[in-house]
């Protein structure tokens, strides 16, 4: 995913990019670990424009993937997006710093700053990308927030109809009393 610096002109520059999965290698480590399935392609739409020594790069990232309900187990896709704006320069500006008497020799790195360093005439944004995907993604993927989950006692989706158990809380109770009288033969 390569944004040409000369092609960037003072009014800025808008881009759509595509690019197939295998282009973003921790997504197909996600992947393999089994938490989903990406279903390419990685879209990108950005608007590019310099500001003094700097490229801005605005937009949006977005894939589709299929998750697995953690409370129906029900397969269900999902688009995952993300809003970034990425700053990339090719020398990190020249920062005074203000001794407080706290910090030994504080040296702010380009991720101090919010940059990123690159060289040469063109940027390649894929790790970036990939960064802000993987932060998208959500860390329990429901198919529904209304999602009613199975039973835990007959394993019946609740969201296709009710089955015949008793409340849980009721099971619990009668557990406690059985114990009881065991107690007290
Ligand atoms: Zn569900
Ligand atoms: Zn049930």
């Amino acid at each position: 995913m390569l944004i040409s610096v000369d092609e960037v002109k003072e009014a800025g520059l808008l881009l759509e990019l595509e690019e197939p999965l295998t282009a973003f290698p921790v997504l197909g480590e996600i992947a393999q670990s089994g938490s989903c399935q990406f279903v390419g392609p990685v879209t990108v739409e950005v608007k590019v424009f310099l500001a003094h020594e700097m490229v801005e790069v605005e937009g949006q990232a977005s894939v589709r993937a299929n998750f697995t309900c953690g409370r129906c187990l029900q397969e269900f896709d999902l688009d995952i997006s993300s809003d970034f704006v990425l700053t990339y320069c090719r020398e990190l500006p020249h920062v005074e710093i203000v001794d407080d008497g706290d910090d030994e020799g504080a040296e702010l790195s380009a991720e101090d700053m919010g940059l990123i360093l690159f060289d040469g005439d063109e940027i390649d944004l894929s790790e970036s990308i990939q960064e802000q995907l993987v932060m998208a993604l959500p860390n329990s993927p429901v198919c529904d927030e209304k999602c009613k989950g199975l039973c835990s006692q007959c394993g019946m989706d609740l969201n296709t109809g009710t089955c015949d158990c008793p409340p849980q809380d009721i099971n619990l109770k009668m557990a406690a009393l059985k114990d009881f009288k065991v107690k007290k033969r």
